[in-house]
């Protein structure tokens, strides 16, 4: 299959798209007016049921949905679009609704080094161990997810966070002996040729760096667009490629966006994970719980399940950021820790690596552990997975129950507390200062 692409320009020129009423294709106009849209071919035909394409989790996830839209905000939008209105009246309209859809969320300049007297604008280090890489030849996507918390940079054409020079990146890392991992991050940097790929990582494995373990890369193209990984001109250099750094020594993980198990049965997608691992590539799995796609226990327990079959470990279950379409995908933190525990349940213990459900927060990714009552008081109890200060991670805190809560701002500490533990030397402590 070569790769092809659709966009709010040319999607009526798809041919399932027929079985959508008129209505239906407006709307879809609508609202890929201010949200990115963008779907392959192979999305399209390999993934997508088109006899049930109201409820398939495909569509929902790569086509606009009238839902994600607010109605007034949708209405504002439809009557521009429907009365012609000018291209400025129109471009006023849209900025205005991205701008309130909170486009940056969870403080990510805040991650941006400063190195050498310059802000290193294609990097984020929050987590001690962890550098995020964000090479500019792969901050787009093959299909754009409707729930991305990265729209902005699609939408706004805003690729703040690129960057080009791998020998800044080395230089970087090799002056930060705590990082053991460089991330690489979008976009989804497997929409790079293999020759990208090759640049960058040869630069960090020429370097020798003796604290560099292991290499990620952050994907959705695994089961959005196989071929990467197995008949693209450039796939087998790609492999050779992954098979040259685990024999530097290097550990190599594919990080794979994995939202429901529909994506793991095509032929295409399993040959592409075989030809991974037998390139020594170990493949982990992370989503978002969300509704309207994945927000039931047996989907989880199902997707861990055919992961584990196929070779692939289970690793984050996200909540759904506080952006975009939130409302549309929203799950309350209660549903979420239900879901992960009955689905936690379900399946062995090879499985229980998974962890979540996750917030990535400003502070760090809470986890919430449960509901519980305390002093006659019903609270969350949470935990840090990963925090700016490595010392938060693993020590337990309460927030006051709310059974409406989505996100950790509609949190109160518990007891009365004035403020979460965290709060204060959030205000006084990072790291790299
Ligand atoms: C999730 C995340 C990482 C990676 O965290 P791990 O727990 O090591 O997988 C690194 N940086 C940022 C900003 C993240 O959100
Ligand atoms: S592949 Fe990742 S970065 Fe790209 S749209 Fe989907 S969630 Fe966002």
């Amino acid at each position: 299959m070569k790769y092809k692409s659709f966009t709010l320009h040319n999607f009526r020129q798809i041919p399932q798209i027929e079985k959508l009423s008129e209505e239906q294709k407006f709307a879809i106009e609508t609202v890929g007016n201010v949200l990115p849209f963008r779907v392959s071919n192979y999305v399209i035909d390999e993934l997508i049921d088109w006899d049930n394409f109201e409820n398939d989790p495909f569509f929902i996830l790569t086509f606009p949905q009238k839902g994600m839209l607010s109605e007034y905000r949708f209405e504002k939008i439809a009557g521009l679009l429907k009365n012609g209105a000018s291209h400025s009246e129109l471009t006023g309209a849209i900025n205005k609704i991205r701008l309130d859809l909170n486009p940056n969320p969870a403080g990510q300049e805040r991650n941006v080094p400063v190195f050498e007297g310059k802000r290193l604008n294609g990097i984020q280090h929050k987590y001690r161990e962890t550098m995020l890489f964000f090479p500019t030849q792969g901050q787009t996507c093959h299909s754009y997810c409707t729930f991305c918390f990265r729209w902005p940079q699609f939408a706004l054409n805003d690729f703040r966070f690129a960057m080009k020079e791998a020998e800044l990146m080395v230089r970087y890392l090799r002056s930060q002996p705590e990082i053991t991992d460089v991330l690489f991050t979008g976009g989804d940097p497997a929409v790079m040729k293999t020759r990208f790929f090759e640049h960058y990582f040869n630069a960090l494995l020429d370097a020798n760096i003796p604290h560099l373990k292991n290499i990620r890369i952050g994907t959705k193209a695994l089961t959005y667009w196989p071929y990467r990984f197995t008949n693209d001109d450039d796939a087998d250099d790609l492999l050779r490629l992954f098979e040259k750094v685990k024999k530097k020594g290097v550990n190599i993980a594919l990080m794979a966006h994995l939202n429901h198990p529909g994506e793991l049965k095509t032929k295409a997608v399993k040959n592409a994970i075989d030809r991974l691992l037998n390139a020594g590539v170990q493949i982990r799995s992370q989503s978002p719980l969300l509704k309207n796609i994945n927000n039931s226990s047996s989907v989880w327990a199902e997707n861990w399940k055919l992961q584990l079959t196929l070779g692939i470990i289970p690793y984050y279950m996200f909540i759904a950021r506080n952006t975009g379409a939130q409302n549309y995908f929203a799950v309350t933190l209660e549903q979420a820790w239900r879901i992960y525990k009955n689905a936690f349940k379900q399946v062995s213990g090879i499985h229980r690596t998974v962890r979540g459900p996750s917030m990535s927060t400003n502070p760090g990714k809470i986890q919430v552990l449960g509901i519980s009552e305390i002093m006659e008081e019903k609270v969350f109890v949470l935990t840090f997975l990963q925090a700016r200060n490595p010392n938060w991670v693993g020590r337990p805190f309460y927030a006051a129950y709310d059974e409406d809560a989505l996100w950790l701002d509609d949190l109160l500490p518990a007891f009365n507390k004035e403020e979460f533990f965290f709060e204060e030397s959030t205000r006084i402590f990072n790291f790299q200062n």
